[in-house]
């Protein structure tokens, strides 16, 4: 049965955990017009390879800013021969000198909520609109704001169903799977770099710090918006700079 209609969570399993039956799942009620969007995270390489595993037949989409990092660029065309899929580099409707000319130089220091709503929210809701439903790779562990997501749920933003088969992995599985199957991931990842997304609002970790402290540090951000109930749930202090 094709569940692009389905509109409640009611029926969706949200109890499935293991990731290959996550995806078995997607790939059964979404025959066609699934769309696995992401930065090329480490999570959402295994979530690739395991979707190319489970014979799932999808689009890979890059949400490319224009301020992503050379070493991104070169792993997804290092993915597409490894992985033997296409990916779609997603671009925004404004280039970064038309950004500039509306609204300032360096949008992502004076408003970077509003730089990740033109590159990064808006072009994946058009690429979105047309999906039947979109794969991601979070996880729970990933931060405290992602702690409650779901394997499978209902994003009622997009209209989609939301899988994330990573969900309930911690970090070192992901890292697991990645040097177990030789898979490429990026390698600012074994420079510092815990999570990686654009050039200027990505910074290395220190110890102990949350995987995420690196990106926005000191914009009171940790979400870009993409995932909007996880947006919203950022301390209000810090949702509100
Ligand atoms: S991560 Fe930074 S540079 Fe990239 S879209 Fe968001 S605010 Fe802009």
């Amino acid at each position: 049965m094709m569940l692009n209609s389905m509109r409640t969570q009611d029926v969706l399993p949200t109890n499935l955990q293991d990731p290959l039956e996550i995806l078995r799942w997607a790939g059964r009620g979404f025959p066609q017009g699934l769309v696995l969007a992401s930065a090329l995270g480490p999570q959402s390489i295994v979530a690739l390879d395991l979707a190319v595993k489970a014979g799932l037949d999808l689009d890979v989409v890059l949400l490319d800013t224009g301020l992503l990092f050379d070493e991104t660029l070169e792993l997804a065309t290092r993915l597409e021969t490894r992985l033997g899929v296409s990916i779609q580099r997603l671009k925004p409707a404004l280039t970064l000198d038309e950004q500039a000319e509306a609204l300032g130089e360096d949008l992502w220091e004076t408003d970077p909520a509003q730089c990740c709503e033109i590159r990064k929210v808006k072009p994946l809701a058009n690429r979105l609109a047309d999906a039947s439903a979109w794969i991601t790779g979070l996880r729970r562990t990933g931060s405290l704001v992602r702690a409650e997501v779901e394997s499978v749920e209902w994003d009622a933003v997009h209209g989609l169903v939301k899988i994330n088969p990573l969900a309930w992995w911690p970090r070192a599985r992901v890292f697991e799977h990645l040097h177990s199957h030789n898979l490429p991931y990026n390698p600012l990842l074994d420079d510092g770099y815990a999570s990686v997304g654009c050039r200027p609002c990505t910074s290395r970790v220190r110890p102990g710090e949350d995987e995420r402290a690196g990106r926005w540090r000191g914009r009171g951000k940790t979400e870009c918006g993409i995932h909007h109930r996880l947006a919203a749930a950022q301390p209000q202090e810090e949702a509100a700079q």
